[in-house]
Formats: structure tokens, C-alpha cells, sequence
């Protein structure tokens, strides 16, 4: 593997001067009401890129002050489906042009791959906020049909005011997949980032005010989980909690939100997806196909594919195959053109991967290539591969968030679906076949959100997005993700002088 040692991020040709450290309230960036500020480190260095405000509860106070008065007096819900369409058209132009920039900012403070955010990440988002700005003036309420004589039908209207949490590893994809909804619906909102991963989401608070959209209505309080984010799930002013993140920090917020004023929640959390490749598969495509499904950002993806279950015919030359394919995942700096990943996002999420790793070896596992930290400057971890894992141990069970395989063998098609559904969760799922009727049936056994059929990662801004089991509820992404920002409203009229 290569391993450019992260370079001194001040000499780095992409390094992009950091214009935006304060929290974003009603229109402004302002200092933290208690001046107190967090340091954001570089995982390719272990330096310090910037420090930001660090929110509160004073702060997420004020953010949530704005964003009601913003809901309650504002234009935002008040103004026409298509005009708030038009605004945020305009703010997905501006996110495009900015697309290095934001892309270069995501790459620094979570290690992602700079050229893909370049083409993907943000074009992505901002394909996601077209979406959204298309669909501002397409949902509307129905007419009923009642059983007396009443003239009956339904209103949709925005909820309020929106808490959205996000995770580190898609800084970009998540700050737009929650926002973008919530903005077509006509809500206001506070989106609290990872504390890993503050910059980009600062950067488009910037964005949405230079597009237009109207103070109080897109607040971003940059601080820890226990403090900012713990307080927007507390909030008695706040009426929905959108979360994405673990499943531990999703029973938290649920539970605050239960013991606060029964916001409604919504949950994306964590995932263990298997890719099953049958017996008829093509070999060298499966091969590809599984290597991308783990390895891609370096296995920090929810939906990462971190079980292979292996039909037993091809068992054994596909993990020659892979074995030997793994040794071109190239690991370095992220904005190195050549590199397949970078460095995992913090010292706490690679102490975490590389004690899994032991415990696979200790658990009896074969470990058929990686296993190691590369270098001793940046958080960078070999792509791992570990065969003959047993379905029940805890690599096979936990979700390791890294760049760690696990080999499981099958025998028949039932012993496959049975295989892949034993896990606590339920986010995604692949299958490589040839077989329309294989396809058909496992798609329909799998108890997960999302299944892929020859195909991974394949997601699209109209394509609901979010899981079965402990993996949560709700769905981001197409029409669904709208429908979570709105209340429906009865509104019934007599047709006659009815004395009802
Ligand atoms: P995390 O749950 O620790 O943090 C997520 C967010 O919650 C962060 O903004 C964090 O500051 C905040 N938070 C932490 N403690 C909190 C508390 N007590 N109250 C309120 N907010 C709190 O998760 P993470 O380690 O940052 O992210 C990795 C996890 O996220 C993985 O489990 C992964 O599967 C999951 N994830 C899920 C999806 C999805 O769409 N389903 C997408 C990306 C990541």
C-alpha cells in the first residue's frame, strides 16, 4: 500500500483557507454564549485545522428562539412551494461552484477522498437540494371522501422547527439529505454537525445566506453530542428530531425526546449489510463489487457491505480473488488523485477498529491480508480481510465502521437469506446473480431498507433511504423524506345545515 505521510496541511497546494469557525444563528456567526471553542484535527496529520465555537444550551437557545420566530412571522412556510423551489435552486448553483472548496474542507477534517467529493459528494447534494426544490410545489393534501354529508380534506403543513443531527463520515451528503426536505416542507431548523466535521456545514450556512434564504431559518450550532446535541433533543421548543448516527446515541435522543415534549423522531443509525454472492455470480465483477461495498471511505458508511456471504460453490476462488485484489486499495493521502481511501476519521474510531481486528484474531478468524496501522503520523489502517468468520462472533455482529471484511460461507439459497437476516440491524443489502428468481426471492427475504441487485451504493435523490430494525425508522431521501417535516390537518365542512 502507499502511504504519502500527510503532508503539513499549510503547504498543501488544496488546502483551503478556513473563513467560517462560528456558530450560525438568525443570519450571523457569532461567538458561543460561553466563548468557549473545540479544536478540529486533521486526521492525515493529527494537527489542528481550526477552532470552532462550541455550542451549548445557551446557544442551541437562541438558535431555537430564531428558528421559531422565523417559523411563526417569517416568510419561509409562508411563501409559495415554488418560490422557496426557486431559492433553493439558486443555493444548489452556489454550492456547485464552491464544490472544491467545500470538497477540500471535508477532506481535511474527516479524510475523505478529495477528487470524489469533487464529483460526487457535493455535485451529489446539490442534486439533492434540486430535487427537493422541484418537489416544493408537488405535495398538497387530499379531498375525502366522507360518509355524511360533510365536505372533508386534509391540509399539509409544515411541522416547525426542525433539529437535524449528523454524523462525520458524509459531512456533505447528510447536511443536505436532512436539510433539503425540511426546507421544501417550509420548516425552519438547527442542524448540529459532528464535532469531527464542523467546517462544511459553517461553510453552507454562508451559501444559504448568500442564496436568500431568510434569517432564523437555517441555523448551524457546531458543538459536542453531550452538550449542543443533547440540548436540541431536550428542546421543548423544538418539534422534530432528525437524527443520523450509532444506535447507542439513537436510544439517547429518543428517550430525551419521549421525557421532553414528545417531538417526533426519526432515526438512521447503524447497519451490519451483507453482500450475498451466489454460485452464478460473475467472479471478477463480485470480486470488485465486494472490496467497493467495504473498503469505499474506508468502510465509514453506514451501509458499508461488511459481510460477504459466499455461496460455498465459488467460496474459495473468490477469496483468492479478493485477497489478491485488495493489494491495489491504495491508502494515503486523500487528496493524492491515486489513493483509494484515506485515513479513518479520528484516533478513537482507529483505536476502535484495530481492537476489532484483534478480537477477529482471537476469535479464531483468518485474517487473509491487512490488520495494521500504516505509518505512526495519521489514522491509517490497511484494508482487512478476515475468512472462515464464524456469523455469530462479534465481528460478524458488531458494526466495526472501518475497512474490515468479513468472509462468511453459505450453502443454499435459504441458508443464505437465513445468514444475512441474522443481525440486529437492517439498513441495506447486496446480491450478485444471474438469477432473476434468486434476485426476486432474496430481495423479498431481506429485512433491510435498501437492497442492491448487482450493483452497491447505487442511491439517487428520489430513492427512500433508511432502515428495518435496530438500524431506526423514517426515510431520507425521495418523496417519503418530505412527508416526516409535515403534519396533516383535518379540515371538515358541512355540506348541508347538518347540526353536526
Ligand atoms: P454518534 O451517534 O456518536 O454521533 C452522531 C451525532 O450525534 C454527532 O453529531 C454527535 O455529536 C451527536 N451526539 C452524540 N451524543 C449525543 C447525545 N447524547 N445527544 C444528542 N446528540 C449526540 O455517531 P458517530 O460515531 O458520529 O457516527 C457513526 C455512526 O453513525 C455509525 O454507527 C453509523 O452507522 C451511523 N450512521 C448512520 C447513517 C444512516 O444513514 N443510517 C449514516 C451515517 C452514519
Amino acid at each position: 500500500h502507499t502511504h504519502s505521510n500527510g503532508k503539513n496541511s499549510d503547504s498543501h497546494p488544496n488546502i483551503p483557507q478556513i473563513k467560517f469557525t462560528k456558530l450560525f444563528i438568525n443570519g450571523e456567526f457569532v461567538d458561543s454564549v460561553s466563548g468557549k471553542t473545540f479544536d478540529t484535527i486533521d486526521p492525515r496529520t493529527e494537527q489542528v485545522i481550526a477552532t470552532v465555537a462550541a455550542g451549548d444550551k445557551e446557544d442551541v437557545d437562541l438558535a431555537v428562539k430564531a428558528a421559531r420566530q422565523a417559523f411563526d412571522h417569517g416568510p419561509w412556510p409562508r411563501m409559495s412551494g415554488a418560490e422557496r423551489g426557486r431559492i433553493m435552486t439558486k443555493l444548489a448553483g452556489l454550492i456547485d461552484e464552491h464544490k472544491e472548496e467545500v470538497a477540500a474542507l471535508d477532506t481535511i477534517d474527516a479524510g475523505k477522498l478529495f477528487v470524489l467529493g469533487k464529483i460526487m459528494d457535493i455535485p451529489g447534494a446539490a442534486n439533492t437540494l434540486r430535487y427537493y426544490a422541484g418537489a416544493a410545489d408537488k405535495f398538497h393534501g387530499e379531498v375525502l371522501k366522507m360518509s355524511k354529508p360533510l365536505h372533508g380534506y386534509t391540509l399539509l403543513e409544515p411541522i416547525g422547527v426542525v433539529g437535524h443531527i449528523i454524523p462525520w463520515n458524509f459531512p456533505t451528503t447528510m447536511f443536505w439529505l436532512k436539510v433539503s426536505p425540511a426546507l421544501a416542507a417550509g420548516c425552519t431548523m438547527i442542524v448540529k454537525p459532528a464535532e469531527q466535521t464542523p467546517l462544511s456545514a459553517l461553510f453552507y450556512a454562508h451559501l444559504a445566506k448568500l442564496a436568500g434564504i431568510p434569517d432564523g431559518v437555517l441555523n448551524v450550532v457546531t458543538g459536542y453530542g453531550s452538550t449542543a446535541g443533547s440540548s436540541i433533543a431536550n428542546h421543548m421548543d423544538v418539534d422534530k428530531l432528525s437524527f443520523t448516527g450509532s444506535t447507542k446515541v439513537g436510544r439517547l435522543v429518543m428517550q430525551a425526546a419521549s421525557a421532553s415534549n414528545l417531538k417526533q423522531v426519526s432515526l438512521e443509525l447503524g447497519g451490519k449489510s451483507p453482500l450475498l454472492i451466489f454460485n452464478d455470480a460473475d467472479l471478477e465483477k463480485a470480486a470488485d463489487l465486494a472490496l467497493l461495498a467495504i473498503f469505499y471511505n474506508k468502510g465509514e458508511i453506514c451501509v458499508a457491505g461488511s459481510r460477504v456471504l459466499v455461496q460455498e460453490g465459488i467460496y474459495d476462488e473468490f477469496v483468492k480473488k479478493i485477497t489478491e485484489k485488495a493489494k491495489s486499495w491504495a491508502v494515503g493521502d486523500p487528496f493524492d488523485p491515486n489513493v483509494k481511501y484515506g485515513p479513518q476519521v479520528d484516533k478513537k474510531q482507529m483505536d476502535k477498529i484495530l481492537k476489532y481486528i484483534e478480537h477477529g484474531k482471537r476469535e479464531g478468524a483468518t485474517l487473509v491480508t491487512g490488520g495494521k496501522r500504516i505509518g505512526n503520523v495519521g489514522y491509517y489502517i490497511e484494508p482487512t480481510i478476515f475468512t472462515n468468520v464464524k456469523e455469530d462472533s462479534l465481528i460478524a455482529q458488531d458494526e466495526i465502521f472501518g475497512p474490515v471484511l468479513s468472509v462468511i460461507k453459505f450453502k443454499t439459497i435459504e441458508d443464505g437469506i437465513r445468514s444475512a437476516n441474522n443481525t440486529k440491524y437492517g439498513l441495506a443489502a447486496g446480491i450478485v446473480t444471474n438469477s432473476l428468481d434468486i434476485a426476486n426471492t432474496v430481495s423479498r427475504s431481506i429485512r433491510a431498507g435498501t437492497i442492491w441487485i448487482n450493483c452497491y451504493f447505487a442511491f439517487d435523490p428520489s430513492c427512500p433511504f433508511g432502515g428495518y430494525k435496530e438500524s431506526g425508522f423514517g426515510r431520507d431521501s425521495g418523496m417519503h423524506a418530505i412527508n416526516k417535516y409535515l403534519q396533516t390537518k383535518s379540515v371538515v365542512i358541512p355540506l348541508v345545515n347538518t347540526p353536526w
